[in-house]
């Protein structure tokens, strides 16, 4: 098409508007007419975002006549609104004489229907003023076949799950990511217990419509970004990122629980059990097909203890998830029955002796256990995902306690809550933390997270957003353990964090051990020349306290001034202050 056009519009005004009394036309101008209007293809001249001319052929195509379309529509018309920025760029490169390439649209037809498209449009003038030319083609028929295809060559034909030719490629991909991000995955071997006989005894076209009907409901288990593919014969695969151990044996047993009523086929009640096999990327396999190739091997075994059961390869594995899980049930129900509870830490500032803050300890008050401390259950409350709510309850109960304190008439006090990785990497954290303070009433000023130097450098760019929304909320931002992680300061600088707490394990030593004074030291003067306050950390003698004030340490926390405490226990500390040289 582009060499009828060339840099101007072999069309006049008058070829376009058809009938009428309009001056005869040249032979050569009556002979583009007639190419016009036979093409096979949309052919379209635009200007002033409006059409000028439409053949035949496009107004078949999308159901307006030529009356509807020309000088009262534009292409923003006929095209699907995501488009629309899109479409303006190419008018306005057009306009600048710039040639389109061809690219492909999803057009609107009249009736609202849309089918896909493929433009090209040239610059032109028309009249004397900037236009453009364009052909427009449905590929409707192309893609459908496309589709086919790929539907051929990368699904099972009777369950329609994917085959193993596109497990392997999501898997390539899928591997990729989980090296990047340091995670893990689940690939589930699922093998139908004695799924020979079914066949032998009612004939295979039952069997593939078992099948069929067992492919549907084990879709229905997993997750979006999940591949469930089918092996062939009675085998399917599930290749599951980001699961550890707790929730693949989760999964598992929830894909057992799939078969638990019988299926109906063919007028049969047939009741069919599964074995499973697990492996776990990276600790059972690098690749896909040692992956699968283990899981084969833990199925198996699935089998041999009895079968409707599921293994992992890694036989460790096996106990440990039996302890994880009760634990985890265990972690719900405390959460449900209100088993936890917080302690309260002082934090002292140094120069005043005053305590200005506490931060807020969470403690597992178990029925038959007794207390046990966090470090024993926050990581599998991490792993589990659990520990969102129970963070969300940390927040709100800090929160609620310290706006107390202040309506008793205490002296307000800085209230530090711990956040978990996780935690703060869910969607929707900062609105958490804007309820939890909404909820109590509690100054946004009086609030501050502690995050980790892992957390917060994990994804930094992401993580820039969501601080610098709480930063902007007034609550502030503190980085815990300091010194154990990266230490970066050329991060440090990016980010709106106003306080280092350095890591009680160098504090441990700090009389003892010169190397453990060189990194207070070192964190304290670093914290100063970029205007934070530092913190000390598990400060237990008087020794301790001494040197971190000549090191001209701001703030510390330890035994030496309180161990954690209940909130009656800080008020009464409150009404004793400053008792930092007592
Ligand atoms: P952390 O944030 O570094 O908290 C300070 C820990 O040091 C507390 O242990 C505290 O009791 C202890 N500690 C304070 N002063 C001294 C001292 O002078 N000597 C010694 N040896 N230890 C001292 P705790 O309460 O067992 O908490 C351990 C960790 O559990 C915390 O470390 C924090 O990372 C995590 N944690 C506690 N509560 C929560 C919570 O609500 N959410 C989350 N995500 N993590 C929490
Ligand atoms: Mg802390
Ligand atoms: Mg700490």
């Amino acid at each position: 098409m582009r060499a009828g056009v060339g840099g101007k519009s072999v069309l006049r005004e008058d070829a376009g508007k058809g009938k009428g009394d309009q001056p005869a036309l040249t032979e050569r101008e009556s002979m583009f007419q007639t190419t016009m209007e036979a093409a096979q293809v949309g052919i379209f001249v635009l200007q002033d975002r409006r059409f000028k001319y439409v053949n035949p052929y496009l107004t078949r195509l999308f159901g307006y006549s030529a009356e509807e379309m020309i000088e009262h529509m534009g292409p923003l018309d006929v095209v699907a609104p995501e488009l629309h920025a899109f479409i303006d760029e190419q008018m306005q490169a057009r306009l600048s004489g710039v040639s389109g390439h061809y690219y492909e649209i999803s057009a609107i037809r009249k009736d609202g229907s849309a089918f896909p498209a493929m433009i090209y449009g040239a610059p032109a003038s028309f009249d004397g003023r900037p236009a453009s030319v364009g052909t427009l083609l449905d590929i409707s028929a192309q893609k459908a076949a496309e589709n086919r295809i790929r539907e051929l060559a990368d699904y099972d034909v009777l369950t329609g799950l994917p085959n193993r030719r596109l497990l392997r490629e999501r898997s390539v991909l899928l591997l990729a990511a989980a090296e990047r991000d340091k995670s893990e995955i689940a690939v589930i071997f699922l093998d139908l217990d004695h799924f020979k006989r079914v066949n032998d005894s009612l004939g295979h076209s039952v069997g593939d419509e078992l099948l069929v009907e067992v492919a549907r409901r084990l879709d229905t288990v997993v997750r979006r970004i999940d591949t469930v593919a089918r092996l062939g014969g009675d085998e399917f695969i599930f290749a599951m990122p980001g699961f550890h151990t707790a929730a693949a044996a989760e999964v598992a047993r929830r894909l057992i629980d799939v078969f638990a009523r019988p299926f109906e086929v063919a007028g049969h009640e047939l009741t069919i059990t599964p074995s499973l096999g697990i492996s776990i990327y990276p600790h059972d396999g690098q690749d896909l097909e040692t992956l699968l190739k283990n899981a084969d091997t833990a199925m198996y075994r699935a089998k041999e203890i009895g079968r409707n059961t599921f293994q992992f390869y890694a036989t460790e594995m096996n106990t440990a998830t039996l302890d994880r899980l009760l634990m985890e049930s265990n972690l719900r129900r405390a959460l449900a029955q209100g088993e936890f509870i917080l302690q309260y830490q002082p934090l002292v500032n140094l120069r005043t002796g005053l305590v200005i803050g506490v931060e807020a300890l969470i403690r597992w008050q178990h029925p038959e256990l007794g207390t046990i401390m966090p470090d024993n259950f926050i990581h599998v409350a991490e792993e589990t995902g659990l520990i969102n709510p129970i963070g969300d309850w940390v927040l709100c109960e800090a929160c609620r306690q310290a706006k107390a304190w202040c309506d008793e008439g205490l002296p307000a006090l800085v209230v530090a809550v711990n956040v978990a990785p996780v935690q703060f990497r869910q969607p929707g954290f900062v609105e958490m933390v804007a309820g939890a303070l909404a909820a109590s009433g509690l100054e946004a000023g009086l609030l501050e997270l502690e995050l980790t130097e892992r957390t917060v450098m994990h994804d930094a760019d992401i993580n820039l957003g969501t601080l610098s929304a709480l930063h902007r909320m007034g609550v502030e931002l503190s980085l815990d353990d300091f010194g154990t992680g990266y230490s970066s300061l050329a991060y440090l600088k990016r980010f709106p964090v106003g306080k280092l707490k350095i890591d009680r394990s160098f504090v441990n030593d700090l009389e003892t051990d010169p190397d453990d004074w060189a990194i207070a030291s070192t964190i304290v003067s670093m914290g100063r020349s970029l205007r934070m306050t530092v913190l000390a950390e598990g400060v237990e003698t008087a020794e301790q306290l001494a040197q971190l004030r000549k090191m001209g340490c701001d703030m510390a926390q330890g035994y030496y001034f309180s161990r954690p405490t209940s909130a009656a226990g800080i008020a009464e500390i409150l009404r004793q202050q400053p008792f930092v040289d007592r």
